[in-house]
């Protein structure tokens, strides 16, 4: 079982490689799985953004008998389920129009927490957390992109149990409770497996209580991008999918609205 969940994760990685374009991916047999939670009234952001506002410009008959819909719709980058680019922590990093499509597509990981988490909304994931799944499945493999299950999708979008306050503005940030990546982990990703790029579902990669945001630092001081507010991961294996992660391209933007699916391939 270990040898061969590691065999399809590195199996993805090789037909990703050199596979394309004489052998197209095979997306016939297996499942989507979407990522992403929608962009509505209730989407969650940090108490301090701006949230989402849709607003209708038209959205019916025209005079010429035909149906129309357009609409306008404003938000802050961070918020929803969204990427924090390189730039966000790190000075004179990657905006998101400029992260290489190929660190945002490749062989995905879910590490599974909420044994952990359950109750102890200021959980951090330890290293010790990622060896335990690496003793299961194998080394995570250089280029791959980590993903973290606490189980906190489940509260989403009740702002209280999500991120521990529903109350908005700076007023609210001492309040905030929920599980993130410690910063040693983020260090031993980065530093001692190479992944391309991170994710989990709780609203920051550093935990609520976090003062000093070190885990953003350290991972997008690597141009490592976080995926945040990511949802039914517990749909996903451990390894062996595609997990294909596409933000809107703002032009020198420090994040943006996400588009997060992941393709399992039948076995
Ligand atoms: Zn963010």
């Amino acid at each position: 079982m270990k040898s061969k969940c590691a065999i399809a994760v590195y199996g993805f990685g090789y037909l990703l490689m050199v596979s394309f374009p004489t052998h197209a991916l095979d997306f016939s047999t297996g499942k989507w799985v979407d990522l992403t939670h929608p962009f509505n009234e209730k989407t969650v952001y940090w108490p301090t953004a701006r949230t989402f506002k849709k607003t209708t410009v038209f959205d019916g008959r025209t005079e010429g008998g035909w149906h129309y819909s357009a609409f306008d719709f404003e938000a802050a980058e961070h918020g929803g389920t969204h990427i924090d680019s390189p730039i966000h922590f790190a000075e004179g990093k990657l905006t998101t129009d400029r992260i290489p499509i190929e660190r945002l597509v490749g062989p995905g990981i879910v590490i599974e927490l909420k044994d952990k988490t359950i109750g102890n909304p200021d959980y951090q994931i330890s290293v010790d957390d990622i060896r335990a799944f690496e003793q299961q499945n194998g080394a995570i493999p250089p280029g791959a992109i980590v993903l973290f299950d606490t189980g906190f999708a489940r509260f989403y979008p009740d702002r209280k149990k999500y991120m521990g306050t529903d109350q908005r503005g700076s007023e609210a940030l001492p309040k905030l409770h929920f599980p993130g990546l410690h910063p040693e982990s983020a260090r031993f990703l980065s530093s001692e497996r190479g992944i391309d790029a991170i994710g989990l579902d709780t609203p920051s990669i550093d935990f609520g209580q976090s003062r000093d945001f070190m885990s953003h630092r350290i991972l997008l001081d690597k141009n490592i991008p976080c995926f945040e507010n990511l949802t039914n991961l517990d749909g996903l294996p451990p390894t062996g999918f595609l997990l294909i992660a596409l933000p809107m391209k703002i032009e020198g933007g420090s994040g943006g609205p996400l588009r997060i699916v992941a393709f399992v391939p039948d076995d």
